[in-house]
């Protein structure tokens, strides 16, 4: 996980109150929800992924795909495909609904990079990793996707951002035993969800929604992210996420997905 919070990040900059000032005082930051996955297939590529990576030692030289779940700028900054072209013409694939490919074209100078438009209900095959759309219950500016992401070692969806499943998503799921869920979480015991995003109760329900249906079991990871301050302070809520069968990782939290692995990529 590059980043694990909201758009404003927790702590928020601008908040006076405990929620983010005891955050301040000791140190602890999330900034944008952003995912590596491998060191090749970067996910949600927001203003702060390429400086995330960066304090984690992680080059994104190695990067070939870029999956983009919205146009929000917290998951999509599309001048990465500016400063990429400054240096290297290695093929780059990106993928997102309109939107997103919309705003990304305008971006590239010079070959190497393919676009692919996907819509909910749609796979496109990666390199090893075959990813389904879903529809997502958000509201940006046109589409906004989940993604099933199966790749050699482990199927893992990307659950941001979104409120409560969307019609069609038990159906797209249907038979995928997911390994790992990495589900937004964004506004803690704050009864309003505007926008599109998941609560603690919500959250909760939807976790529940995966394990009815048969895509999560004993062994999913089930983590959250997207966190913001609406939540409760660290350590409560670390305690009941755990009541929900799930957990939060701080930002740069390696995640090790599925069985064994016969290949590690260092
Ligand atoms: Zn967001
Ligand atoms: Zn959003």
């Amino acid at each position: 996980m590059l980043g694990t919070g909201s758009s404003d990040g927790w702590p928020n900059p601008w908040c006076a109150k405990p929620c983010c000032t005891a955050l301040v005082e000791a140190g602890i930051v999330r900034t944008q929800t952003s995912a590596l996955i491998d060191r090749v297939l970067l996910v949600d590529p927001g203003a702060e992924a390429p400086r995330q990576a960066m304090r984690q030692n992680i080059s994104l030289a190695g990067v070939r795909y870029v999956l983009v779940s919205h146009v929000h700028p917290d998951h999509l900054d599309p001048a990465f495909l500016m400063y990429r072209s400054w240096v290297t013409t290695e093929p780059l694939t990106v993928v997102g609904p309109k939107p997103v490919i919309d705003a990304c074209k305008q971006w590239v100078q010079g070959p190497g990079v393919e676009f692919v438009t996907i819509t909910a209900g749609r796979d496109v095959v990666l390199g090893p990793y075959r990813v389904r759309a879903l529809p997502a219950a958000h509201e940006a500016h046109g589409e906004a996707c989940l993604y099933a992401i199966a790749g050699p070692d482990a199927t893992v969806l990307w659950g941001t951002d979104t409120g409560p499943w969307a019609p069609g998503v038990r159906q797209m799921l249907a038979g995928t035993t997911l390994d790992l869920v990495l589900l937004e979480e964004t506004f803690g015991d704050t009864a309003d969800t505007t926008g599109g995003h998941h609560n603690l109760a919500t959250f909760a329900t939807a976790v529940s929604q995966l394990r009815e249906w048969g895509c999560a079991g004993p062994s999913t990871d089930i983590v959250a992210i997207h966190l913001s301050h609406h939540n409760p302070p660290p350590e409560h809520l670390y305690l009941r996420l755990r009541d929900i069968g799930a957990r939060a990782v701080p930002d740069g939290t390696p995640i090790v997905a599925g069985g064994v692995r016969t290949s590690l990529i260092l």
